[in-house]
């Protein structure tokens, strides 16, 4: 396997990391993989809407400096392994990175890629906002009413893999120790899935989220778990949420039961309101009563279903953006797959990598450009100019290409 070594834009600088803080100069080189399969066309378009943005809200004097940086099938064919060590470093040195989709193998003995580079850059809290833009066609009756930002514990809980087939010998092995040692009987023939679950891993996701809501002026973060059932993991997630707003946020939150019992239900202001759900709960309340909930902290499986049940309440994922953030290096993706039916056919929705881009311009403080795509894709989504995931669904819509739809969004900015 070879290696690569990946030369910056001369004129660009690094973006820094102090004291907990992003240090964003105005020409920040940011590193960019295209992706497999749709990628090419889908990045394609958000570039241009990225650059776009940027040049009109700061009238030159910020500008994005892309660095390509390959990983799946491309770096393949270039030589180099699908997810190299340069690739890896280039992400952490340059701390903010965007990227398409990338083809998983199937079958055993592949980690999916995408698994890999959130483990080896320890990005631990994966973010999806879910927000509806007027217009895509959606199964409720007020989709606008949901407006949340989940954030999923993205290293742990039954995503560790630590799994062993019914019959294996691990199994088997197991399954004697916790029946003979542990005294809990688990049947010999059981397949066995362990959910390890730390303090230290949940207090930084929830810390992470209730940054957030005080940043973004949002007033709950809500702890979305099954601890009911599973005491000793999800009941642990409850109970470390609330001690790490108690310890490292104590005079900006205040839990839900203080709100009733002192404050007569009203959140004092300046103050983030902590509460927790149980889960199952949570999916009925998220469509009956989706204005309560405004930003959602939940383990990685609970998070996984969620964020997609959420999403289609809003019309579906093709336009759902997703970010991977760790301390102080973080990785915007599409959160949909690299439709590999459509590759190259110029035809596939760019939404959901351009929103992404678009959490990327906030996670850097470039609100301004940002805002103009968020106002510009309304626009367009209204005016009924859309690619053909949304055009079938649409009465009276006009199908565009996906660098068409690019267009009318940078027309509209
Ligand atoms: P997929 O690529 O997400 O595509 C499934 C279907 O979703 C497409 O056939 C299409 O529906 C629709 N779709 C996806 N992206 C769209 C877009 N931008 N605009 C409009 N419609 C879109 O899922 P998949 O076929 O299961 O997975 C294909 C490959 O992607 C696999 O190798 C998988 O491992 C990989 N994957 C990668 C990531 C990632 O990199 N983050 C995530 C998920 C999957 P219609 O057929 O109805 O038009």
């Amino acid at each position: 396997m070879g290696t690569i070594q990946y030369t910056p834009p001369a004129d660009g600088r690094l973006i820094g990391w102090v004291q907990d803080r992003l240090q964003v100069p105005d020409k920040p080189i940011v590193p960019f993989i295209e992706g497999d399969g749709i990628g090419p066309d889908i990045w394609a378009a958000t570039r241009r809407v990225l650059d776009a943005a940027v040049a009109k809200a700061y009238a030159k004097k910020r500008e994005i400096k892309w660095l390509e940086i390959l990983s799946g099938e491309k770096a393949v064919n270039a030589g180099i392994s699908a997810l190299s060590q340069e690739t890896l470093d280039a992400i952490r040195k340059y701390r903010v990175a965007i990227k398409g989709p990338l083809t998983t193998p199937v079958g055993g003995g592949f980690r999916s890629l995408n698994v890999s580079l959130r483990q080896e850059l320890d990005l631990y809290a994966c973010v999806r906002p879910v927000r509806y833009f007027a217009g895509t066609p959606a199964p409720v009756t007020h989709p606008e009413k949901l407006n949340v930002v989940i954030y999923r514990e993205n290293t742990e809980d039954v995503y560790a893999g630590i799994e062993w087939p019914a019959g294996s010998v691990e199994a088997r092995k197991l399954a004697k120790f916790i029946t003979e040692e542990l005294k809990s009987p688990v049947d010999s023939e059981a397949g066995i899935g362990i959910k390890p679950m730390t303090k230290k891993n949940t207090a930084r996701l929830v810390a992470s989220a209730i940054r957030f809501a005080l940043e973004q002026g949002r007033s709950t973060v809500t702890l979305v778990h099954k601890g009911n059932i599973m005491k000793y993991t999800e009941g642990a997630f409850r109970d470390w949420g609330y001690q790490t707003a108690a310890e490292q946020f104590a005079d900006q939150t205040i839990t839900e039961k203080d709100v009733y019992d002192k404050f007569n239900g009203k959140i004092p202001a300046g103050k983030v309101m902590i509460k927790d759900r149980i889960a199952d709960a949570m999916f009925q309340q998220v469509l009956l009563r989706p204005e309560e909930y405004e930003v959602i902290a939940t383990p990685n499986l609970n998070g996984d279903y969620l964020s997609d049940a959420c999403a289609a309440q809003v019309g579906g994922l093709g336009m759902a953006p997703g970010a991977n953030i760790g301390d102080g290096v973080a990785v915007f993706e599409a959160t949909h797959g690299t439709a590999p039916k459509y590759a190259g056919q110029d035809k596939v929705n760019p939404g959901s990598l351009i929103l992404s881009g678009v959490m990327m311009l906030e996670y850097m403080k470039w609100n301004e450009a940002a805002n103009l795509i968020v106002n510009a894709l309304g626009k367009v989504i209204v005016s009924k100019v859309v690619t053909y995931d949304l055009a079938r669904q649409m009465t009276g819509a006009k199908e565009v290409k996906c660098s068409e739809f690019a267009n009318e969004i940078i027309k509209n900015l």
